[in-house]
């Protein structure tokens, strides 16, 4: 019956079987994803219960937003999930690359410096930091900036790191997942390395964790093994798909209150902010975001396995442990590219009818294709790919709000280049 389901759907009865093969040899992986779902459910249930989230709390506010009862809570809520002293979450922070620049240019003053002991930081943030010249980056704020490369094995350079680390550092700024490069993402364990050898250096430096796409795919965060502030997106894992905008930063005291100041005002700090209603879906979706980003995890290790054993180079491979939800598959042409985010596209619930097409970009040297049909727009926990026109034709694949829909989006993407005579 299945079957003739995803054959309604356009998927070839071959194509499902070999989905299903794949499946078979994937049933210990899948299982170890749902153990650390359960273990993370039942972190955020207890810290909605600890902190004692009633109906109340998803009472909307306006104008200043004084007393807002369930801004608060929210923010305890999240630094319990976070194992942290503090938080700020709000829908005033308008998305990942704001938070990150909320939390860098808070907290650095005018002779600080801030080091990234991990390589070249996501595409948005060179211009938040200055690489690339750009108006009210650190730079221009009189704050530099230094980098040290991961070494060609994908280990840290602790020599250089040490070399790197001086009177005027302040700030370190480590990115979890790869991103769109190809450096693996780190575990928080090589996390937890890595901040440990930084503070034995220097034990009041700030260690900043960009924790974009790993939220809930181990059963720690960076901030529970000595990060000092943890960074996302709400329209990512934490937001479950639920959270319409948003981003938080969770850590130190001292941190989130610098943050505080900067958002809003010097002098208002935390205590303004209206709600203006959407809170119900930020505990909703912080609820859901374990189990959610689980279907997302299967997703990609589905993936992986499927256009791996077509021929494909994934990174990661269909073997290694995972800590985000991002998935690369090096499709080696630009019809590959093409095809899949077509796939994409046509699995998805909101513009499935909707053909994506190469584009130029801003900020790119190379077109890009993306695919999203997203219930909300540029959310990137829902089922959503994207890749540059340019060697080596690599796509970057994640999320799906629903392990089932990741499934079928993933089958569409293979479906659609078997059409092509690409498979
Ligand atoms: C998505 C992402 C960002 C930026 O987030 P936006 O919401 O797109 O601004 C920063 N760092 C990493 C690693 C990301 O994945």
């Amino acid at each position: 019956m299945i079957a003739k389901q995803y054959e309604q759907m356009g998927i070839s009865h071959e194509i499902w079987q070999k989905g299903e093969e794949i499946l078979k040899g994937l049933k210990s992986r899948f299982e170890e994803i749902d153990a650390i779902a359960e273990f993370n459910q039942l972190k955020v249930l207890k810290a909605m219960q600890d902190n004692r989230v009633s109906e109340a709390c998803f009472t909307s506010t306006t104008g200043y937003g004084y007393n807002d009862n369930g801004r608060e809570t929210l923010e305890q809520v999240y630094a319990s999930v976070f194992g942290t002293q503090d938080a700020l979450v709000r829908p005033q922070i308008t998305c990942g690359t704001h938070a990150l620049a909320l939390a860098l240019l808070s907290n650095l003053r005018p002779g600080d410096e801030l080091l990234s002991p991990v390589g070249k930081p996501y595409d948005t943030l060179e211009e938040v930091i200055g690489i690339r010249p750009s108006r009210g980056s650190l730079r221009e704020y009189g704050i530099t900036y230094r980098q040290v490369d991961l070494l060609p094995d994908g280990s840290f350079n602790y020599e250089e790191i040490k070399k790197n680390i001086h009177e005027k550092t302040k700030m370190v700024t480590i990115q979890r997942s790869k991103g769109y490069q190809t450096r693996p993402t780190l575990s928080v364990e090589r996390i937890k390395e890595l901040i440990g050898f930084i503070k034995s250096i220097k034990p009041d430096v700030i260690c900043m964790v960009d924790n974009c796409y790993g939220e809930f795919v181990e059963r720690l965060e960076p901030s529970q093994v000595g990060a000092d502030l943890v960074v996302g997106s709400l329209i990512k894992n934490p937001g479950g798909g639920l959270a319409p905008v948003g981003g938080y930063l969770a850590g130190k005291t001292e941190c989130i209150e610098q943050a505080a100041y900067r958002l809003t005002s010097p002098g208002l700090g935390k205590e303004v902010g209206a709600s203006l209603g959407i809170l119900g879906s930020f505990y909703q979706g912080l609820f859901l975001a374990p189990t959610v980003t689980a279907g997302a995890l299967k997703g990609a290790v589905f993936a992986a396995n499927l256009f791996e054993q077509a021929g494909f180079s994934v990174v990661p491979d269909g073997r290694e442990s995972r800590h985000d939800i991002i998935q690369a598959v090096t499709l080696g042409s630009p019809e590959g590219v093409i095809a899949f985010c077509k796939g994409i596209q046509k699995a998805a619930p909101v513009d499935s009818f909707v053909t994506p097409e190469p584009w130029d970009m801003p900020g790119y040297d190379s077109q890009v294709i993306m695919a999203a049909g997203a219930f909300v727009s540029g959310s990137s926990i829902e089922l959503s790919a994207d890749g540059p026109i340019r060697e080596p034709y690599a796509v970057y694949f994640q999320g799906g709000l629903t392990w089932q829909h990741a499934k079928y989006g993933i089958l569409c993407a293979y479906q659609e280049m078997a059409n092509a005579g690409l498979v």
